[in-house]
């Protein structure tokens, strides 16, 4: 290792610890911290977010930094961890101090004054947090375009936080694609949506038995039990603290018991991401999944594409029969593989099935480009919010719970991340096609060997970290770059098969 970097490894290991820190904060606070932790918690956190900014962030590193501009012997791991916390350095400088503390303890109380807002049904709670929230983006993003430029608004330098190269010009397109795309088939599934009964989906499957059947599913794909640990949150997710320590979460709906199997699925898909980045990356800058769109990747891959498929429901069914003997006797495999794929407009993002949840995306991604971009009262961000699903999905939110208040990403400053979601599953939609013709995947799904299709990808896509980014995993592992026709001629396929004969 060069000796100039193995000082910079030292204060990096430090960043990475208090980081550490705030993540399990984070875990904790979702999972068990009790309810009245939280002011508290919130100033630790506050001290800790001033901790890891001023370990990052102090002449010594960037001593490091410069002196490692110079250096000619760097190997790639080198090479990519100085980029990743260049970048890092660079953005988080123009932040003074201060303002970082603040913005922290913002984002830490926020999500707890959200949740009561979203209880109450009530956007009136939220709006000044959400206000504040987004003026510290507006302010943040500022910085970065005043002093580094190369950005045409707020929204794209947004984006490429999480999508890097992505703009919204890419992304108009993307969507008016998709909406060409999607729409006629939403129309279809509107008008034939009585042919579908999936009575048997509500009726009433006890919690103990349904953490059972996840717990086994979650060993079925594969999820290490000994590197990884499954709870319970209100909205399911993951995080992880290395390769050896990646939590996910579901959550159980007595009367739903679809709702855990798919959250647990989509989470596993983050989880093995994860658990797959190779050792020598791990606990390092670039030792994470490299992009929140090839994340989503994953997660829809096992989610949707693998998950909702009948060959991985051959063999899986009886055992979910067995354990729902009563509940799922009248019901056939060919009754359940229609009722999971089932598509109808409806209010809640996570809820939505396949067909419709990109239009989910649309909506909330042409609000937050509005948002950040212009100047919007939180009065008329709402009012945008219920125009739009109108529109869109053809319904309105009844209440601020179902509509605006839904989702915690703005609470929590997580503005230009929707994006990602529909990018990754039309990426996933992409490797799921590049999959069939690499390997017998219906055949493999059909034997159970989940372990063939997860060693694949931790060998084309998750070994790598971040050392390489969404458009070079793709273009090495199928020859092109992000490509959503794939995504639409599933959607497509999927969709008019499915409804054809009913
Ligand atoms: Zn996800």
């Amino acid at each position: 290792m060069n000796p100039v970097f193995k000082q910079l490894k030292q204060e990096l290991d430090r960043v990475q610890s208090l980081f550490m820190a705030l993540t399990l904060f984070d875990w904790d606070s979702a999972t068990q911290a009790p309810k009245e932790s939280i002011g508290l918690t919130s100033k630790a956190i506050g001290i800790l977010s001033n901790e890891y900014y001023n370990a990052l962030i102090n002449d010594k590193v960037k001593r490091l930094l410069v002196q490692l501009e110079g250096e000619t012997d760097l190997d790639d791991y080198e090479k990519a961890v100085l980029k990743e916390v260049k970048k890092d350095y660079e953005e988080m400088e123009l932040i003074p101090a201060d303002e970082y503390q603040q913005y922290s303890e913002l984002v830490s109380n926020s999500k707890s004054i959200w949740e009561k807002a979203k209880k109450n049904h009530d956007f009136e709670q939220f709006a000044p947090t959400l206000e504040e929230v987004i003026g510290f983006k507006k302010k943040f993003a500022d910085y970065t375009i005043k002093a580094k430029g190369g950005f045409s608004s707020r929204y794209d330098k947004l984006l490429n936080d999480y999508e890097e190269g992505f703009t919204t010009k890419q992304l108009d397109e993307f969507f008016s694609r998709l909406k060409e795309a999607i729409v006629p088939l939403v129309q279809m599934v509107v008008e034939k949506k009585d042919k579908i009964q999936k009575e048997y989906a509500t009726r009433l499957y006890p919690i103990k038995e349904q953490e059972e059947f996840n717990i086994f599913l979650t060993n079925y794909l594969g999820f290490d039990f000994n590197r990884g640990v499954l709870a319970q949150s209100a909205h399911p997710f993951t995080t992880n603290l290395h390769n050896k320590d990646v939590r996910i979460t579901t959550a159980y709906i007595e009367d739903l018991m679809e709702s855990a199997i798919f959250s647990t699925i989509h989470e596993i898909g983050h989880g093995l991401y994860e658990m797959g980045v190779d050792d020598t990356l791990t606990f390092s800058p670039v030792g994470g999944g490299t992009s929140m769109g090839m994340h989503e990747s994953q997660s829809r891959l096992f989610e949707n594409n693998i998950g909702r498929s009948r060959a991985f429901w051959e063999p899986l069914f009886p055992v979910l029969k067995e354990k729902f003997k009563e509940q799922l006797e009248d019901v056939s495999l060919d009754t359940f593989l229609i009722g999971i794929n089932k598509a109808e407009p409806s209010l809640i993002r996570i809820e939505a099935d396949e067909l419709t949840y990109s239009l989910h995306i649309m909506v909330r991604y042409e609000i937050e480009k509005q948002f950040m971009n212009e100047d919007m009262t939180m009065d008329q961000i709402k009012e945008l919010w219920n125009q739009k699903y109108e529109e869109y999905l053809g319904i309105c939110p009844t209440n601020d719970a179902e509509g605006i208040l839904q989702d915690v990403h703005w609470s929590q400053g997580s503005i230009g991340y929707f994006p990602s979601y529909a990018i990754g599953t039309a990426v996933a939609a992409q490797i799921y096609a590049h999959l069939q013709t690499v390997m017998p995947l219906e055949q493999y799904l059909r034997e159970g060997k989940l372990e063939e299709i997860t060693k694949y990808l931790h060998e084309h896509i998750h070994r790598f970290g971040k050392t390489k980014n969404m458009q070079e995993i793709l273009k090495d592992m199928t020859g092109e770059q992000f490509n959503p026709e794939y995504y639409i001629k599933y959607l497509q396929e999927k969709y008019t098969k499915l409804y054809e004969n009913l």
